[in-house]
């Protein structure tokens, strides 16, 4: 299913951020219609030799030009920052109350990979790991973002975020489709920026909470480099790495900061063996769910 082509939504204009948008205000614009030659209180009766008691200067044509001036200006901003700042507003793809969403966040190595197909052997989950579906599309020789894909996964920079949510609701679709409109998700490494969990919950469904593993950087460390041994992966190496717990701190915490605010987050504490952070896991998800989640 990763290798479903990106949908067009992903090639539509809202998403030419790859491309180079004009900058160039309406108002510099060569097509903007220029200030007239002639200025409209140039006329003869307001001319160089003004009758005793009157002022040389006219008021009220400056004022007429302030209003109009003023008038057309909000005009502009106005329609301007419609088209930036309110666009089409989006209606999720599917419904919460058919679709649970269950976010698995950690930093890199915390362990979610691991927890998740323990999740999905006990209970009827299907996983879904963003970095997967990226390295996915990234390997599709028809790819359109595959080398941009790379670039931003060695660098451990986040993907930008038409991508990855668009492979995240096509890899959903063709769940929810086969199993009669329903689907019950771990949604793995994702959302890492704040961007990403507003636009997902936004267009595709909102999400039921948060499972957040926990785990300090050192043993991270060396979990990830002992991984790197064997995964093949660009990124398993101390340089990608330690870029990787910079832009967990800065970029992902946020998200489970957010999602904290709003109650929204199940927190196990992911240092011990695989077996008791399961245990600890079970246990914290039957709390929030109940026993048969
Ligand atoms: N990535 C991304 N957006 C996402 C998820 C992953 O750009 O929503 C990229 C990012 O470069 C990250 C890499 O994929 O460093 C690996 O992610 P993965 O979840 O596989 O790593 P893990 O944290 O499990 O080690
Ligand atoms: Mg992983």
């Amino acid at each position: 299913m990763a290798h479903r082509f990106l949908s067009r939504r992903v090639c539509q204009p809202q998403y030419s951020f790859l491309k180079e948008q004009s900058s160039i205000p309406r108002a510099f614009h060569p097509q903007f219609p220029k200030t007239p030659a002639r200025r409209t209180y140039a006329t003869g009766e307001s001319g160089p030799n003004p009758k005793p008691g009157q002022s040389p200067f006219k008021v009220w044509p400056f004022i007429a030009i302030t209003l109009a001036g003023s008038g057309a200006y909000a005009l502009m901003v106005n329609s301007r920052t419609e088209q930036i700042a309110a666009p089409k507003k989006d209606v999720p793809v599917f419904s919460p109350s058919k679709v649970t969403v269950l976010f698995v966040l950690g930093g890199p190595g915390a362990g979610k990979g691991t927890q998740c197909a323990n999740l999905v052997r006990d209970y009827n989950f299907t996983h879904l790991s963003a970095g997967d579906l990226l390295r996915a599309e990234q390997d599709r020789p028809d790819s359109e973002f595959g080398q941009l894909i790379k670039d931003y996964i060695k660098d451990g920079k986040i993907v930008p975020m038409e991508v990855t949510v668009q492979l995240l609701e096509n890899a959903m679709t063709d769940v929810v489709k086969q199993a009669g409109g329903k689907g019950k998700f771990l949604i793995d490494g994702f959302p890492r920026k704040m961007d990403q969990a507003l636009k997902f919950e936004e267009t595709v469904v909102p999400s039921k909470f948060v499972l957040f593993f926990d785990c300090p950087e050192e043993e991270m460390q060396k979990r990830l480099l002992k991984r790197g041994k064997t995964s093949g992966r660009t990124d398993d190496n101390e340089e990608s790495i330690k870029k990787r717990f910079k832009v967990f701190v800065d970029t992902s915490m946020p998200v489970v900061d957010y999602f904290r605010k709003k109650n929204q987050v199940v927190q196990v504490i992911a240092t011990k063996s695989p077996d008791e952070v399961y245990k600890e896991t079970k246990e914290k998800l039957e709390q929030r769910l109940g026993k048969d989640f």
